[in-house]
């Protein structure tokens, strides 16, 4: 793809991202991503430092393509992992949830390109003074961790474009190329893909997880536990008991309490369908297969192509 700056900065053949998924997203999703010519992430918030280090070689054995790891900025052993992710090498590496001042000189100065993930221009805003490279816009419709402002992807892409000028990749109800193509449309030099590629022979999600995303359907997400940190899940026994003791007046301390730890890693990794939190994005309802990732790659790309392709014809 000529003239692509997401291309260009990251050395790939095509402008599709992989998210770095907790519990989803280790190497063989990563690789697989990244050998079908897009750039694949591991996920890092779930893994434990010596994990993470096993995940990285393991994924350098299998590509020679360039991948790079999610870093949640939440994360409580953050020093280790990044340490860990200059130590082996690592070229890319997407952070999120946090300042994104915090890291990204650090990073730059070991040669690591750097971007952000943001639900907003503030944060976009906050992005350019931290001297990131690239930007991840990411609307309500993903899944996850996201903004308390729900802004859709419709409404905030044009809107960041308009704000900075760095090079901008796309999240947050794609997973089709017609949804790329709008994306494209609105400002976007490329998308970052989730959920899609939760629905692989690749990820390490659980196969009661996988299954669970095929079978979701319009309206079976929704952004939840706002006092916390909000979060896109499918609504299950868990998110009941959530809603319900939302509505009885739950203070944010109560509802710490009854989310526990360790409900992602019971939900999307050991299968527990019930007492499990379940993160997917609205886009969850066009998925009905699980297939390879490199075929959603060259499915979208495709799509993507013919869409542009059909719109041209319905220019006044
Ligand atoms: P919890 O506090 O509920 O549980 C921590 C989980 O992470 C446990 O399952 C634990 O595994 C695992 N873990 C991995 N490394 C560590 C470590 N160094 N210390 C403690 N636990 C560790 O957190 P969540 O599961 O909700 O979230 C985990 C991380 O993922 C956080 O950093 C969070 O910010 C991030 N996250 C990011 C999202 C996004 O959209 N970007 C979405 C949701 C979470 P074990 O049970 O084996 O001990």
């Amino acid at each position: 793809m000529k003239n692509n700056r997401i291309c260009e900065l990251f050395k790939i053949e095509k402008p599709i991202i992989q998210a770095g998924m907790i519990w989803c997203s280790g190497w063989e999703l990563a690789s697989a991503v990244s050998n079908a010519g897009g750039l694949g992430l591991i996920g890092s918030g779930s893994m434990y430092p010596d994990i993470l280090r096993d995940q990285i070689q393991k994924c350098k054995k299998a590509t020679s393509k360039p991948f790079g790891v999610n870093v949640p900025l939440l994360y409580p052993n953050i020093d280790d992992h990044i340490k860990i992710i200059i130590e082996e090498g690592v070229k890319i590496v997407f952070t999120s949830a946090g300042n994104p001042k915090t890291w990204t000189n650090h990073l730059k100065q070991h040669g690591i390109t750097v971007v952000h993930v943001v639900s907003a221009v503030k944060f976009a805003l906050k992005c350019q003074e931290a001297g990131v490279d690239a930007i991840v816009a990411e609307g309500f419709e993903a899944g996850g961790h996201n903004g308390r402002e729900e802004t859709t992807t419709l409404v905030l892409i044009p809107q960041i474009r308009k704000a900075v000028t760095l090079p901008l990749i796309a999240a947050g109800g794609i997973g089709l190329g017609s949804q790329m193509a709008a994306a494209f449309a609105l400002g976007a030099e490329a998308v970052q893909v989730g959920s899609r590629f939760v629905a692989t022979p690749e990820s390490s999600a659980h196969q009661n997880f996988k299954d669970a995303v095929i079978n979701t359907k319009e309206g079976d997400t929704v952004l939840t536990l706002k006092q916390l940190t909000p979060v896109r899940l499918i609504k299950n026994k868990f998110f009941n008991e959530v809603e319900k003791a939302e509505k009885e007046g739950a203070s944010a301390e109560e509802l710490e309490k009854l989310l526990g730890r360790g409900r992602a890693k019971k939900g999307m990794f050991e299968g527990d369908m019930n007492e499990g939190e379940l993160e997917i994005g609205q886009v969850s309802a066009t998925i009905d297969t699980i297939i390879p990732a490199a075929q959603i790659v060259d499915e979208i790309m495709n799509d993507f192509n013919t869409t542009i392709e059909k719109l041209k014809s319905l220019a006044f």
